[in-house]
């Protein structure tokens, strides 16, 4: 796609979170004064993280993956060399649910056509899933419904999917803020985040 273009894409897709009134969520978000999160990163990029939703660090701020769980996730970039401005990261939500509870069914169902288009946009080589609702959200999308499990059996492992616009790959990942309260899962981490190495 034309530069102009993916940027005038991406100027929409701001303008419509900013005023969007789809779910309940955005009451919430304005009776604490708090931001939506849209995503951040190269609007170009090959690699492309997708968490669950802002939480309150992020909420306040406006920026996805800014507070304990962005720590690790940097860490975690860091170690295979790969510069934050060069991928692009979001999340399945762009309002934080209160006290950071589940997604509801009917806030995915109004808030991820945003996440598809920015999908379209970026094109990217490989989607990394961080939690459990944007890994079913994303491989239902992408026809990997039928290898769905438990992410202790899945994660780091790549799924190719070829549906769509071109062919795609789909990892799934603890979620950074697991390692937060505990060490072992940043070893995890740290070893599946190896494959990102060969999508630089
Ligand atoms: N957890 C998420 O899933 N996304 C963020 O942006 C921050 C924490
Ligand atoms: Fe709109 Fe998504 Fe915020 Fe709901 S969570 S109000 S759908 S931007």
């Amino acid at each position: 796609m034309n530069i102009s273009i993916t940027e005038e894409e991406f100027r929409k897709i701001k303008e419509e979170v900013l005023n969007c009134k789809k779910c309940s969520l955005q009451k919430e978000r304005v009776k604490n004064r708090f931001y939506p999160v849209i995503g951040e990163g190269n609007h170009r990029a090959k690699i492309m993280f997708v968490g669950e939703a802002p939480g309150l660090q992020e909420a306040k701020i406006g920026r996805p993956f800014c507070g304990a769980a962005g720590k690790i996730l940097d860490q975690l970039l860091e170690s295979v060399r790969i510069k934050r401005e060069e991928v692009y990261i979001t999340n399945l939500l762009k309002c934080r649910p209160p006290e950071n509870r589940d997604p509801q069914p009917e806030e995915i169902k109004a808030c991820s056509p945003y996440l598809e288009r920015q999908i379209e946009i970026i094109k990217p080589k490989v989607i990394c899933l961080l939690g459990r609702y944007s890994m079913k959200f994303l491989m239902e999308k992408f026809g990997l419904e039928d290898q769905i499990e438990g992410i202790s059996k899945i994660h780091g492992r790549l799924f190719e999917s070829k549906n769509l616009f071109q062919n795609i790959a789909i990892i799934p990942f603890y979620h950074p803020a697991v390692a937060t309260y505990n060490p072992n899962m940043k070893e995890i981490l740290v070893k599946d985040f190896k494959i990102l190495e060969r999508f630089k």
